[in-house]
């Protein structure tokens, strides 16, 4: 609070300093992490509710020596300030293509999700981070989806576009992740060809909420508006039976949550593949 003698002011910069600091370590950290096995994939399933059919999203995980884990959601905001979002979204791309290229049966009808930072949407950007990479392991982009946050996307409307339709030509298939949770939701869809939609995990966690039910009105809505746009529909956080259940009822074509599966490294996706196909 100000006191009145010019305190706030120390106190402001104290704790600016602080924080700044902290991320300049972790920036640091995480430079170091990138050229090490510290920085590695987990990859969660995401099931098509009428075929069962089985795709996966890879996310990022960082296991540091020093630091201990640290969540995505604290390393990605930080990488994304700078062209490190670029050698994480490397490592991630080379990671998945390695583990494409060692355990061909897993992936071989399987489509990787990647999330792409819209920090990224640059044409040169984009080919030397994601697409000469998997070029190099002889994979082609009708293996890959990816998922982008809406977040940066309407900054440079024009930019997005023309990424995004270089992505698509090549063979990507591109969807808005976190769908909903934006002002603008909505004219992503008028501005930008796409091929699907994830919807945010806090429609769907209150979807089966007895009392607050205007998510399930929200939820049908979109899938309503998405069938009439051709659009494809993941639900993500998917928790409980009931939500799983709704959610199937109400068309949506795949979900993806705790419910289902956990994130996982690949050694155990290869044990849990194994396993499906012992049944
Ligand atoms: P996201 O892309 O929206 O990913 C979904 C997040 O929800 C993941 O957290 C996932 O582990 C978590 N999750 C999955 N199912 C459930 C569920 O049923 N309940 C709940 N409560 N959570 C669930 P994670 O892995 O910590 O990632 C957080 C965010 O970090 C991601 O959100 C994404 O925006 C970003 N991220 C992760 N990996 C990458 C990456 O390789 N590149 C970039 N640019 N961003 C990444
Ligand atoms: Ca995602
Ligand atoms: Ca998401
Ligand atoms: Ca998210």
């Amino acid at each position: 609070k100000h006191t009145g003698n010019g305190s706030i002011n120390v106190y402001d910069q104290t704790v600016k300093q602080q924080k700044y600091l902290d991320d300049l370590t972790l920036e640091i950290e995480l430079m170091k992490a990138i050229q090490s096995e510290e920085l590695t994939v987990y990859y969660q399933p995401k099931i098509h509710s009428q075929t069962g059919h089985v795709n996966v999203e890879a996310l990022v995980r960082w296991f540091s020596q020093s630091l201990g884990t640290i969540p995505p959601s604290v390393f990605i905001p930080i990488a994304e300030k700078s062209p490190l979002i670029e050698k994480v979204t490397e490592r991630v791309v080379t990671k998945v293509c390695e583990d494409i290229t060692r355990f061909p049966d897993i992936f071989e009808k399987t489509i990787t999700s990647i999330n792409l930072s819209s920090t990224m949407f640059d044409e040169k950007i984009v080919q030397n981070s994601i697409v000469s990479i998997i070029k190099k392991y002889g994979l082609t982009p009708d293996r890959f989806e990816l998922e982008i946050t809406e977040y940066t996307l309407m900054k440079d409307v024009e930019r997005g576009k023309e990424t995004i339709d270089f992505l698509r030509g090549l063979g990507f298939r591109v969807v808005i992740d976190d769908f909903g949770v934006s002002y603008s939701s909505l004219n992503y869809l008028k501005l930008f060809s796409l091929d699907g939609i994830k919807i945010d995990q806090s429609f769907v966690q209150q979807i089966d909420n007895e009392e607050e039910s205007k998510e399930i009105e929200i939820v049908t809505f979109i899938l309503m508006l998405a069938q009439k746009l051709g659009l494809h529909v993941t639900a993500e956080g998917v928790e409980t039976e009931s939500q799983l259940t709704i959610l199937t009822d109400l068309g949506c074509d795949e979900l993806q949550g705790y419910y289902l599966s956990k994130p996982m490294a690949i050694d155990a996706l290869y044990h849990a593949s194994e396993q499906a196909s012992d049944l």
